[in-house]
């Protein structure tokens, strides 16, 4: 069994990205500037926000965080996106999600500039991404066929079974999977909690891609001997020993599952910090 270590793969990543910055810069062109929105104090989404910032200053980007308080009125963040998509200083920026209840994620995401959108969630770019046209990709699904083609794992004719329908996972992660290209084209099942017989899907499958958000949920009698898993859950757990009273785990029985996975993707440590580091990267 291989271990995926996304870490690693991360901060090659990185490196690359900073060498490309700074030869931008030498050559008299504009630092790139990423801004983020964090609205609350979601301790998942602030952390997963200070990991964007420390990426944008690992590779030389200019970096930018608004935050507001949870109460803010929709109104008043579409002013700010308003002014963020006039300035053109910012080349890219992120709404963190979730939003608080009374503002519509929807409405939001809509009035972000295409041009601007890094996490590729505007209609427009998940348009351009079903019809193979070069646009920003959701970080996550990116981050994932990043670490596939850097593990070189095959993919070409390899059937891929995701779990999960998500916008911002599940869905762009199969639509990626089975584009014609020779980072993808593997034959893809969708599967979500309606589908019947999840098991029978997951044992047919090379690669699985796990995006359901279920601690422990994919067990080691549900993968064929040697699939590549990709756990992409993230569930924090109740833990008495852990400092902090709870440790993170994945959507993936860990212990068993990679007994018998040919590449498994640990949690934390695998697909997170691509997230982190994959918005603003276009197909
Ligand atoms: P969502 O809750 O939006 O989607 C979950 C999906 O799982 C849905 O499509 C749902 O089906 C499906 N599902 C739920 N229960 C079952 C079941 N019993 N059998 C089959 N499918 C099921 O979650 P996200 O996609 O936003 O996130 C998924 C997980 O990934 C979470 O743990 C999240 O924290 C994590 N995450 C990790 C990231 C990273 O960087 N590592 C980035 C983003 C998310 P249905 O559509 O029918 O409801």
């Amino acid at each position: 069994m291989v271990l995926i270590d996304g870490k690693k793969i991360s901060l090659e990543l990185q490196a690359e990205i900073a060498a490309e910055v700074k030869t931008l810069v030498a050559n008299g062109k504009k630092q790139p500037h990423l801004a983020a929105i964090l609205v609350g104090d979601d301790p998942a989404s602030q952390s997963y926000v200070n990991n964007k910032v420390k990426a944008c200053l690992n590779v030389g980007f200019k970096s930018t965080l608004v935050q507001f308080e949870a109460n803010i009125s929709e109104q008043k963040l579409l002013s700010k996106i308003a002014e963020l998509n006039a300035d053109p200083d910012i080349d890219g920026y992120i709404v963190q999600l979730p939003l608080p209840r009374h503002i519509s994620e929807q409405k939001i995401i809509e009035s972000i500039s295409p041009a601007k959108d890094v996490d590729g969630f505007h209609p427009i770019n998940v348009g351009r991404l079903v019809l193979n046209l070069p646009t920003y990709v959701s970080a996550t699904p990116y981050g994932i066929v990043e670490l596939l083609k850097r593990y070189n794992i095959p993919t070409e004719g390899k059937h891929c079974v995701v779990i999960g329908r998500s916008n911002i996972v599940g869905s762009p992660m199969s639509i990626l999977m089975a584009k014609n290209t020779n980072l993808a084209n593997c034959t893809v099942t969708l599967c979500h909690s309606k589908t019947k017989d999840l098991k029978y899907h997951t044992l047919q499958a090379d690669i699985v891609i796990a995006a359901i958000g279920r601690p422990n949920f994919v067990t080691a009698d549900m993968i064929k001997e040697g699939a590549v898993v990709i756990d992409v859950g993230i569930n924090r757990i109740d833990d008495d020993t852990a400092p902090k009273g709870f440790k993170l785990v994945g959507d993936v029985k860990f212990d068993e599952v990679s007994k018998k996975a040919g590449f498994i993707t640990p949690v934390p440590g695998g697909v997170g910090p691509m997230t982190a580091t994959t918005p603003g990267l276009s197909n």
